[in-house]
């Protein structure tokens, strides 16, 4: 692993008026990695990946991909570098199709119709509840359908860095664990993947690395094997002792 990371924090800070939402973080992923930030209600998940994605400003540190500091940089134009993240929420458009939903995720490409169809295509092979309801509204869908769609939306950037922030929210079980194949298989196509979740025991089983973030802070980081087995994270957050 001496590759460049595609995504380096260092000493991250991030602030929404007096509140120190991150206190100084520092991570990386490596090409083809999917690497996963646990953590409970308010330790700054959400926080972080918006100031990845650039929806959120840095207040001190900084943000490389693939080496080049984007700290600063607009996040459309991280979106055009290849950073695209499935916000938390979902947030798909409620009026629009989904195919449209679709068409929406590629937006900064340039690329032609056919280059168009051909991913949506390539979306609705590893999505098939999507190319059913490919005219459907999205806002009509299941939470776990709409879930789907926001992933689904994000890999039309063609992205080198997926953010997933907190896919399982709000969704039944049995979905939750279809979300994880999911995952597991945009990993086997070596899609890069910064996952954020507080369902540990899910992410740690799909991720190969992991960090554990509570109020702004990483507090521990390692191999998901690793942490797994940690007595903290056991009994913090994989309901076991
Ligand atoms: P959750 O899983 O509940 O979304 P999280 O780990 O994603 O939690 P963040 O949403 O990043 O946590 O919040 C980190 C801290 O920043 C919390 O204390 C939160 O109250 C605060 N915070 C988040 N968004 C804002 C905001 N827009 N204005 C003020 N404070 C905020």
């Amino acid at each position: 692993m001496h590759d460049t990371p595609v995504l380096q924090v260092k000493d991250l800070q991030a602030r929404y008026g007096a509140v120190e939402a991150l206190k100084g973080i520092s991570l990386e992923v490596y090409p083809g990695e999917v690497v996963t930030m646990i953590g409970g209600n308010g330790a700054g998940k959400s926080t972080l990946m918006k100031v990845i994605s650039g929806l959120e400003p840095a207040h001190s540190g900084s943000v490389l991909f693939k080496g080049q500091d984007i700290t600063r940089m607009p996040g459309h134009l991280r979106v055009a570098l290849g950073i695209a993240q499935s916000p938390e929420g979902r947030q798909v458009f409620a009026d629009q199709s989904v195919r449209d939903n679709l068409m929406l995720g590629a937006y900064h490409r340039k690329a032609t119709r056919a280059e168009l169809e051909h991913d949506i295509e390539a979306q609705f092979l590893a999505f098939p509840r999507l190319k059913e309801r490919q005219h459907q509204m999205a806002g009509t869908m299941s939470g776990g359908e709409q879930q789907m769609l926001a992933i689904a939306r994000a890999l039309m950037a063609r992205p080198q860095l997926l953010l997933l922030d907190e896919p399982s929210l709000g969704l039944a079980p049995l979905i939750v664990k279809e979300i994880f194949s999911i995952v597991r298989s945009l990993k086997q196509r070596d899609i890069t993947i910064l996952l954020v979740e507080q369902m540990a025991n899910q992410a740690l089983s799909v991720a190969d690395r992991g960090y554990v973030l509570e109020t702004g802070k990483i507090i521990l980081e390692g191999s998901s094997t690793a942490l797994r087995s940690d007595d903290k994270v056991r009994a913090a957050y994989l309901g076991s002792h």
